[in-house]
């Protein structure tokens, strides 16, 4: 860590706390084998897919799960119409913990699956929904199974969850039809002013690592030092290495120009993304456990002064 990161690590302690105090040991109720189990669960239903039984069928699911655990749970509905000229009907699904606290955290992810696996080695198999057990599921798995633990032991902050529909469904080098859930979540949420937003995204695969991503670093140095650092208090510094990561066009991007502090915590460079090959057997409880237990350090320990 250069002196810039050391400064920037101690203002974020003092902006935000230093992670949950050595006496809470409330993080350690998240249990990486029950994530997986939530991306078997998802993986199960087929392609996340909108306008597939998959994700009509998933989003159901993720509304009964929520409704375990939250205070209040909603759909956001809307109609998309693509540049091929149909026309999606898209949900973001969100859940929310102690809706009248003042200081909140966005905990944010998308639920929609890939309809091709455009990288696939196969040329046969490039025009067929991936998965997504890493893309798309990780993230939601952590959320579900965060919200399960906050159920339990309510955190002092208010905490929203936003699982975004639509983020991966079109052409990310055209910017046509994807993105779709962040940037209607940022349009109909004006003026929502969360303390901290963490975007997660291919979060659960094996001997994962998830360098400082280059717009999370260069816009929020601090919420980047609060998420790392409690990491690596807890033991897991080797999933959240100190080093520049890549520059990542995904959901953060929409809630960082509408004004929401967002970072993104995200694997690059897999071999199997956007293959048929992104499937739970790439994914690791103990890496879900890394990455859920560090976010529920971070918010039980979240100064709400
Ligand atoms: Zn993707």
């Amino acid at each position: 860590m250069n002196r810039f990161a050391i400064t920037c690590s101690l203002l974020a302690c003092l902006l935000f706390g230093c992670g949950a105090g050595s006496g809470d040991k409330r993080h350690l109720a998240f249990d990486g084998g029950l994530a997986f189990n939530r991306i078997e669960d998802q993986v199960a239903f087929g392609p996340r897919v909108p306008g597939q039984p998959g994700h009509t069928a998933c989003e159901n699911y993720l509304l009964k799960e929520f409704s375990a655990s939250a205070d209040s749970v909603w759909a956001e509905r809307w109609e998309h119409p693509t540049v091929s000229g149909d026309t999606l009907r898209l949900a973001n699904i969100c859940a929310s913990f102690n809706p009248a606290a003042n200081a909140r955290i966005l905990l944010c992810a998308h639920w929609d699956s890939r309809p091709v696996a455009e990288h696939d080695p196969d040329p046969a198999l490039r025009n067929i929904p991936i998965q997504g057990a890493n893309d798309g599921g990780s993230g939601v798995a952590v959320l579900l199974e965060l919200a399960r633990v906050f159920g339990r032991s309510r955190p002092s902050a208010g905490v929203d969850i936003a699982l975004f529909d639509g983020e991966d469904y079109g052409d990310f080098q055209t910017m046509n039809d994807v993105l779709l859930g962040s940037r209607y979540f940022a349009e109909v949420h004006k003026g929502y002013n969360p303390r901290l937003g963490i975007l997660l995204d291919m979060v659960g695969g094996t001997n994962a690592a998830f360098p400082l991503e280059g717009n999370s670093w260069a816009s929020f140095p601090d919420q980047c030092n609060l998420v790392w650092d409690t990491a690596a208090g807890l033991g897991y510094g080797r999933y959240f290495p100190r080093q520049a990561g890549a520059w990542v066009i995904d959901d953060h991007i929409p809630l960082i120009k509408s004004g929401i502090r967002c970072i993104d915590i995200i694997q690059m460079g897999l071999p199997y993304w956007h293959t048929t090959q992104d499937t739970p057997d790439k994914c690791s409880p103990a890496t879900l456990e890394a990455v859920g237990r560090t976010l529920a350090a971070v918010v039980y320990g979240f100064s709400t002064r």
